[in-house]
């Protein structure tokens, strides 16, 4: 997509934010403590400005430019994590994202919602200072709120309920696949995912033209969850958008029956949007 208004553009838009690891790529460690031969891919971050260069990767998040019928734009972001500045200077000026009005957490991990305290300068501006709304689970909410108390009403000061201060409206999630809710104007169904075998995080279901399922951080698909958005359910994908926490390999039985799979040396696309019907 060529740089521009996203306002003056009457289509829905995905944009990645970010498709780095939690740590992010580089890894610091690779750059300061580099191996013998050095990773190639934390030595060609380096190579190119961070705005072309797909070895230059931030915390993985999307931000989904919803067009809607009277072509009036909402942008709805999932995830803002320790790299959310610097994924707000790098695409929401280069795409020219005027702000974000509402927020999707997978889960409270730091590389989901370490950044929360810089959204007060993607909120729309009121004079009334309108806290951005914000969708999570109650035990993600739990402990947000225990890292970030001026984020609940309860833990604001005196000045900060008048000040510049990350203030979010929290809406309540459940982890239920049959419970969908609807943000900034567009339905969201929450899929349950395993995140490691003690640990369910949510991807998310979105889209009525273009099913999209955007699912991250993810080690293994309940059942419950895979039927869902399944053929046999009547919601086929266009789209799965999946980031895995952990590499599974085939069992050695099978695994040396299989040959390896070919691996394409090409980079990918720098521009990191993809345009939706
Ligand atoms: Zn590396
Ligand atoms: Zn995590």
């Amino acid at each position: 997509m060529e740089k521009g208004e996203r306002a003056a553009v009457d289509q829905s838009a995905l944009i990645f934010l970010g498709t780095g690891c939690s740590s992010g790529v580089p890894s610091g460690r690779c750059l300061i403590q580099p191996s013998d031969p050095p990773c190639l891919v934390c030595s060609m971050s380096l190579k190119l400005p961070p705005l072309n260069n797909p070895n230059y990767r931030c915390n993985t998040s999307l931000l989904i430019d919803y067009c809607q019928i009277n072509n009036e734009h909402n942008y709805i972001v999932i995830d803002v994590g320790k790299s959310f500045r610097e994924q707000v200077l790098r695409w929401f000026t280069f795409y020219k994202i005027p702000r974000v009005d509402s927020v999707l957490l997978t889960h409270e991990h730091a590389d989901a919602v370490l950044g929360l305290d810089d959204l007060h300068c993607v909120k729309q501006f009121h004079h009334d200072v309108s806290p951005i709304p914000l969708y999570a689970t109650q035990d993600c909410l739990d402990s947000v709120v225990l890292r970030f108390p001026h984020l609940s009403k309860k833990g604001l000061t005196k000045h900060e309920v008048t000040g510049e201060v990350a203030q979010v409206d929290w809406r309540i999630i459940e982890n239920d696949c049959e419970k969908p809710f609807i943000a900034s104007g567009l339905q969201f169904y929450p899929l349950p995912v395993m995140h490691g075998e003690d640990y369910v995080a949510l991807g998310f279901l979105f889209g009525d033209k273009c099913k999209v399922a955007y699912i991250s951080d993810v080690s293994r698909f309940p059942s419950s969850t895979e039927y869902f958005i399944s053929k046999g359910r009547g919601r086929e994908l266009d789209l799965l958008i999946l980031d895995t926490n952990s590499i599974i390999l085939p069992p050695p039985e099978i695994a040396a029956e299989q040959p390896p799979p070919e691996i394409a040396a090409e980079q990918p696309e720098a521009d990191p949007s993809i345009q939706l019907p």
